[in-house]
């Protein structure tokens, strides 16, 4: 690798030291970073295209190097990272800090580490030896749900061939994973009638109501359980899709019938499966309760890579593994698959 970079390792580590130095806690615009790295990436021969959603505050960034054609490298990272809140840093969470064996620092594995030698492998590649492209996609809000990813499946105008095989360098401790399942965010709302307590024939209590909906849906649970599909045999804890009751919020005063209640779950598919199908599933059973609706709150779709992909097996090959490993949490390879890109997971950290 050093044969074909230019960039040092002083300046591989600025780069990630700039990087982390940016907050970019899902909450806060990730733009400032964004265009940190744009600009570098553009000093070193990059083509830029920057895709903005919420005026501006939230930015996709891809950075393409090498001849446009097909075929190709895609390297995918997310900026964002989740907030530093947690009791024990030792030091500034955003602030780039040397120990003894590692670097630590909010996101230093989740993933700004790969982001930062993705850069550094973008910048310093010589384009008059390349064949084929090498393309950065640098994601926002993947913590939050893969929203980024999602939206860039929307932006993506196609001004560049995009490779069809990617490596989403989220931190797997170097296994290569070609496949997670998805996660699917649904809101559950009961319209009930307000009433004073000491006259509730006159309301309609949307607690109660509720919990007719969460009985029905502890019975959908054990039904999910109960399925299997051919990727279950990679989850052996959890062969099954997952249906989890997240929170649950309702009524206004002790004296008063509650007219509200909203229930928030999630919906964990196996690769393979379509939420769609789940969501389906579950509006035919609560369809028979009435003053219930279900909304879509967030749907990451799951992934699954053919063992046969250029990119699996050829990362398999280069690194000996031989055994099939999955994630049970969703990222950005979910999206990036709907567009038709192979990817595994693969990274540093854990
Ligand atoms: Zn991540």
């Amino acid at each position: 690798m050093e044969s074909i970079l230019n960039i040092s390792q002083e300046q591989r580590i600025e780069v990630f030291r700039r990087l982390i130095a940016f907050d970019t806690t899902s909450a806060n615009s990730n733009a400032p970073a964004a265009d940190d790295l744009a600009g570098f990436l553009e000093d070193h021969g990059c083509q830029i295209a920057r895709f903005e959603s919420d005026g501006g505050k939230k930015v996709n960034l891809v950075a393409h190097k090498g001849p446009d054609c097909e075929g190709g490298l895609l390297l995918s990272g997310h900026l964002d990272v989740v907030p530093a809140a947690e009791d024990g840093w030792h030091s500034d969470p955003f602030v780039l800090t040397e120990t003894s064996d590692r670097y630590v620092a909010r996101g230093s594995a989740d993933m700004k580490g790969f982001v930062s030698l993705a850069t550094c492998l973008l910048a310093g590649v010589d384009a008059t030896r390349m064949k084929r492209p090498l393309v950065g996609l640098f994601t926002h809000d993947e913590e939050i749900g893969t929203i980024g990813a999602q939206m860039f499946c929307k932006q993506w105008d196609k001004r560049w061939h995009l490779p069809t095989s990617c490596i989403v360098g989220e931190p797997t401790e170097l296994n290569v994973i070609r496949m997670h399942k998805g996660h699917l965010k649904l809101r559950i709302d009961v319209q009930g009638k307000s009433a004073h307590s000491g006259y509730p024939h006159l309301g309609s209590n949307a607690i109660e109501t509720m919990g007719r909906v969460i009985s029905m849906l502890s019975s959908l649970r054990k039904e999910f359980e109960s399925q299997r599909c051919e990727t279950s045999r990679f989850f052996p804890q959890t062969p099954y899709p997952i249906l989890n009751m997240a929170t649950v919020s309702g009524g206004s005063a002790i004296n008063i019938v509650p007219d509200a209640c909203s229930l928030d779950i999630g919906i964990r598919v196996l690769p393979g499966q379509r939420s769609k199908e789940a969501m389906a599933t579950l509006s035919r059973a609560i369809a028979e309760i009435d003053g219930v609706s279900v909304s879509l709150i967030g749907d990451s779709p799951p992934f699954l890579t053919p063992e046969s992909a250029q990119i699996n097996a050829r990362l398999c090959e280069h690194t000996g593994q031989t055994e099939t490993v999955a994630a049970s949490y969703a990222s950005d390879a979910g999206p990036l698959s709907t567009m038709g890109i192979e990817s595994v997971l693969y990274g540093p950290g854990y």
